[in-house]
């Protein structure tokens, strides 16, 4: 039967330390994954999140350094098969935002934003998908955005990258299907994170005006869409782009 149990699998997160990527790790262990995770720059919390599973009995690895870089990705992957000779899932999650209107747009907040958003998906994909077609099995769970699919001024630069996400999910979930290698997009609404904790009161109410369930999602809510997707439960599913954003883009 099929079931969301992980047991024996193995995961790679980006950006686990915090957020969306922290639920995302705590889901997968949950489930029974040995789960490694990359982060960029908060030591404190990824000891901390090792120290935290290691006590639940799970087996972890933590990477620092950055998702947009390939060589980086590389050697996570590489590290990862070496220390369990597989990599089952991998999640790419690491994102940032720098906001602004095309006009106060800097060349430099386009590259920043495109390089960790949509090259570290390219990155993390393209250095795990050897060993996933050797093993003819894998799940590749990608963390767009309902930006990406209606727009928002101010982030066209995030948009893009997240619009990108969902051609590259779609582009290779036709590539490695008959491999056994699934790849799926799943697109946030707003969610309660660093990440949106700097919003102005008028732009969260603005923005929660618009959801039919009327509430912003918790970080869980979108870690539970990436456990179906990883697990068993979704083995016919692929190129999908999975919506939790309580109604927002329907
Ligand atoms: P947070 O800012 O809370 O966390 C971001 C995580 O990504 C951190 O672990 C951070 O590491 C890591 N990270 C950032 N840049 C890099 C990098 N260059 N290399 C490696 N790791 C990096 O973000 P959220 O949890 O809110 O967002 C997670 C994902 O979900 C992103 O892709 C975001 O675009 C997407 N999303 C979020 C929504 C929201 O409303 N929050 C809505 C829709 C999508 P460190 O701790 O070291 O900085």
């Amino acid at each position: 039967m099929h079931t969301l149990d992980l047991t024996g699998k193995t995961a790679l997160v980006t950006g686990g330390t915090r957020g969306i990527g922290r639920a995302v790790v705590d889901a997968l262990a949950g489930a029974g994954a040995k789960v490694a995770f990359t982060y960029r720059s908060s030591d404190a919390e990824a000891d901390a999140l090792v120290a935290a599973l290691a006590e639940r009995g799970t087996e972890a690895l933590a990477f620092k350094g950055d998702a947009g870089d390939f060589a980086h990705a590389q050697t996570v992957v590489d590290e990862v098969v070496k220390a369990w000779g597989s990599l089952d899932i991998v999640v790419n999650n690491a994102g940032i935002t720098k906001d602004n209107l095309m006009i106060r747009m800097s060349e430099d907040d386009w590259d920043a934003v495109i390089g960790t958003n949509l090259k570290s998906v390219f990155n993390f994909s393209k250095a795990a998908y050897r060993t996933m077609m050797k093993q003819r099995s894998g799940r590749i769970v990608n963390i767009a955005s309902v930006v990406g699919v209606m727009g928002n001024a101010g982030q066209t630069n995030y948009a893009a990258a997240k619009a990108g996400i969902i051609g590259f999910s779609k582009s290779l979930a036709k590539e490695l299907g008959s491999r056994g290698v699934t790849v799926n997009v799943v697109a946030p609404g707003y969610v309660e994170t660093d990440m949106t904790a700097t919003l102005s009161d008028a732009a969260r109410e603005a923005m929660l005006g618009a959801v039919p369930l009327a509430r912003p999602a918790s970080a869980q809510d979108v870690a539970g869409a990436v456990l179906f997707l990883a697990s068993d439960l979704a083995g016919y599913v692929t190129g999908h782009v999975l919506h939790v954003d309580g109604g927002l883009a329907m």
